[in-house]
Parts: C-alpha cells; sequence; structure tokens
C-alpha cells in the first residue's frame, strides 16, 4: 500500500529510544498534493466504513483509539473526518475534562475503563487516563485533589503510572481490544495561528478559552512530559504513533490509514451460520419466492 510508510514513520513500538525532537511536526513525507492526501483519505474513510462492518458483525475484536494533543492540535476534526465512513451505531466518542467528584472518588483509571468500548464496536477517546501523567505532571498541585492517602504519593508516582498503563493495555489487548494511540504533534508556531483564528474568525470564538494560553506558557513542560509519557508508555501491543499535525489533510490521512492497516490485520469477517441454520435460511427464499410467506 502507497502510504504504509507513512504509518511505520510515525509508529513508535519501543519507547527507550525516542525523542520529540526527531519527528517534525510540520513533516508531510514528501507528498506534495493536498489533493492527492484528501482523494486517499477518502478512500481510507470508505475503507474503515467496510472494515468497521465486519468487525461490528463478527463481535468478537474491539478498537480504542486514543487521541492525545496539545489545544488546537485538530483532534475534534480528525475524528470528524476520519470517522465519517463508519456507522455511528458501531462507534462512541469519549471526550475526558477535569475529573467531577465521583470520577476523583476512584482509581485514575476508572472513568476511562468504565467507557471501553464492547467487542464489535470502535471506541474513541478524545484525551484520556494519560492526561494522568501530561496535565498532572505539569501540574502536580492536582494530585491534591486526587484525594491519594499520603504515604502513597511518593517520588515513584510516575513511573508506578506508567506500568500501570503498561499493564492495563496489555490486559484489554490480551483480551481481544485493540489499543491505537496518537499523538497530534503541532508546533508551537502553528498553535499560535490557530488560536489567533479562533479568537479572530467571530465563527471560532466559541471554541477559545483563556486557560489555553496559560498552558501555552508551559509548552516546554508539556513536551517534556509527552515525551517522557510515549518514551514510557509505548509497547509492541500498544504502540503510539506520532503524527505530524502542522497540516490537518495529513494529520487526517496518516491516522486513517494507521487505523485501517491495523484492521486489515485482523481476520474480520462477516460470521458464517452453521449448516443447519442455512438449510432454513434457503427453505425461507424459497417459500418467500414462491409467495408461501
Ligand atoms: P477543545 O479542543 O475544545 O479545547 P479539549 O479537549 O481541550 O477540547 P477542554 O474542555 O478545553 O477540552 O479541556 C479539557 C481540559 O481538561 C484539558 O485542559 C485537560 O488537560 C483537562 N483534563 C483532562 N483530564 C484531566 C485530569 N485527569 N486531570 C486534570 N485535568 C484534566
Ligand atoms: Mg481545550
Amino acid at each position: 500500500m502507497k502510504f504504509d510508510s507513512l504509518v511505520r514513520d510515525c509508529r513508535v513500538s519501543n519507547g527507550r529510544h525516542f525523542h520529540l525532537a526527531d519527528h517534525d511536526p510540520a513533516n508531510t513525507d514528501g507528498i506534495d498534493g493536498k489533493k492527492e492526501a484528501i482523494e486517499a483519505l477518502e478512500k481510507g474513510v470508505a475503507r474503515l466504513g467496510e472494515l468497521q462492518e465486519r468487525l461490528y458483525a463478527q463481535n468478537r475484536w474491539s478498537v480504542l483509539i486514543i487521541l492525545q494533543a496539545m489545544d488546537a492540535a485538530g483532534k475534534d476534526s480528525t475524528i470528524e473526518h476520519v470517522m465519517s465512513g463508519v456507522n455511528p451505531q458501531g462507534c462512541e466518542v469519549h471526550s475526558f475534562k477535569s475529573p467531577n467528584d465521583e470520577e476523583l472518588d476512584h482509581d485514575f483509571l476508572w472513568r476511562c475503563a468504565c467507557r471501553l468500548p464492547r467487542r464489535g464496536r470502535i471506541g474513541i477517546f478524545n484525551r484520556s487516563y494519560y492526561e494522568e501523567t501530561l496535565v498532572v505532571k505539569v501540574h502536580p498541585e492536582f494530585l491534591d485533589h486526587q484525594k491519594l492517602p499520603a504515604q502513597l504519593v511518593t517520588k515513584e508516582l510516575w513511573a508506578q503510572r506508567y506500568e500501570d498503563i503498561r499493564a492495563f493495555e496489555r490486559h484489554l489487548v490480551r483480551n481481544g481490544t485493540v489499543v491505537l494511540k496518537f499523538f497530534l504533534h503541532v508546533s508551537r508556531e502553528e498553535q499560535r495561528r490557530r488560536l489567533l483564528a479562533r479568537l479572530e474568525e467571530p465563527a471560532k470564538n466559541w471554541k477559545f478559552s483563556a486557560a489555553d494560553l496559560a498552558e501555552r506558557e508551559r509548552w516546554d513542560d508539556y513536551m517534556a512530559a509527552y515525551e517522557e509519557t510515549i518514551r514510557q508508555t509505548s509497547t509492541k501491543e500498544a504502540p503510539w504513533h506520532v503524527v505530524p499535525a502542522d497540516h490537518k489533510w495529513f494529520t487526517r490521512l496518516v491516522v486513517a490509514e494507521a487505523i485501517t492497516a491495523r484492521l486489515k490485520e485482523l481476520d474480520l469477517a462477516f460470521p458464517q451460520l452453521p449448516a443447519a441454520e442455512q438449510k432454513k435460511l434457503k427453505a425461507a427464499c424459497t417459500a418467500l419466492r414462491a409467495g408461501k410467506s
């Protein structure tokens, strides 16, 4: 497949030597024509729709897609475009914001575990438990709200979270959930342009939040937290994809290709009815043709 290398270039299956600096947010992998990419995306979206129909009918695997990014990197529009060919009955999107009181009364994986996709479904997490080693690491004061017993809050806490996340995802994978993780990697300069557009274009004003500017000030801390998280939680069974996000058309193409490529590796097929059932179908067919039913 022509775009295989796009996915391979951004996939991190072993984080040991991962460096964010090796990944250029503006990369388009030599694809010169945006038109070519948009046509390829259309094909990818259609293929994803077909694969999802089989996934749903077969009802064995489930697919968890995790999207993480800085503000304005394009998470929402990637979901909108990549999933546009998928039957809404087989797909759910969950967005995770600051945890509420009930969520804070549970362990940090709980609220996401409650929303995992059932067999046959695609579940998209727009942010996820990864916020726990990203925003919470940048703002360790958020840990105070988490009501953890004091003796459990040690300098090992982050290493324990990485370990728990790896174990959680391994458990999911072993039980038939395909886990695909995407970091939409936007540059600070492109984020500036997009936030400015939210202020300058009245139709985009609703997307702007003053809090985004405060987080932007912590850019380097966020990048360090992303780098460490990706290093610690990239595994063969649950790889990260570091997707260049300065060009939205390229981001969408890579995400669509990564999902379809992974689904194609599964043995997705429509279920075959047992011989006795097929016999019944034949009889029903004959009756309907003859107008006897
Ligand atoms: P948008 O593109 O609309 O800005 P968003 O995903 O940024 O979408 P917001 O409502 O702006 O949604 O922000 C959600 C905020 O919640 C983010 O700043 C995120 O870091 C924060 N958040 C998510 N999970 C946690 C968590 N476990 N602890 C603290 N903050 C969290
Ligand atoms: Mg936001």
